[in-house]
């Protein structure tokens, strides 16, 4: 495990949300909200209203500077999120063993998937893993990569992005 369980998931969560704004555009109803939402093991408050959607589209341009910062400029979007209801504690639920939740789980989602998204990157800011986050190597693709893996071989976003590489490194060959 490279981070704490918890720090991954958030990162996981993150970077779906994320690319979800890669063309064309996957989070575009409060269905694929839904989706997100069963995808990304968020619990607590969840409105599946509009206004919902509209700040989950929001955040991603936030969310990607993040992800996508140097290691010193995420520090200060880090400080700089705001967090004044920040209030960490340890929950246990699902199949999930004790695990942070940082801001209270009646927070409206967007709210706190920014702080968990923070709090997460604040684990990979101070073991200094900001390698394990890039941009997609699929040439028009500007999909994030997190790599969690061992031997730090995750190139691309996605199985789409991946499976078209194959395909184009197949073609070449053949040429
Ligand atoms: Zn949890
Ligand atoms: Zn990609």
């Amino acid at each position: 495990m490279t981070f704490a369980r918890d720090t991954e998931l958030s990162l996981l969560a993150a970077v779906s949300l994320v690319n979800s704004a890669e063309p064309p555009g996957t989070l575009t109803s409060r269905a694929a909200l839904e989706e997100f939402w069963t995808r990304s093991g968020y619990i607590g408050r969840h409105d599946r209203d509009e206004d919902e959607l509209a700040d989950g589209r929001a955040l991603r341009p936030r969310l990607r500077e993040l992800l996508t910062a140097e290691r010193d400029s995420a520090v200060v979007i880090v400080n700089d999120l705001e967090r004044a209801d920040a209030t960490p504690k340890l929950v246990r639920h699902d199949d999930l063993d004790w695990h942070l939740h940082v801001v209270d789980p009646e927070r409206p989602l967007t709210e706190r998937i920014a702080a968990e998204s923070a709090m997460a990157m604040i684990d990979v800011i101070r073991t200094d893993e900001m390698s394990r986050l890039g941009v997609c190597s699929q040439d028009d693709c500007q999909g994030i990569v997190l790599d969690l893996s061992r031997n730090r071989s995750k190139i691309f976003c996605g199985t789409s992005c991946s499976n078209r590489a194959a395909v184009a490194a197949y073609r070449a060959r053949k040429r």
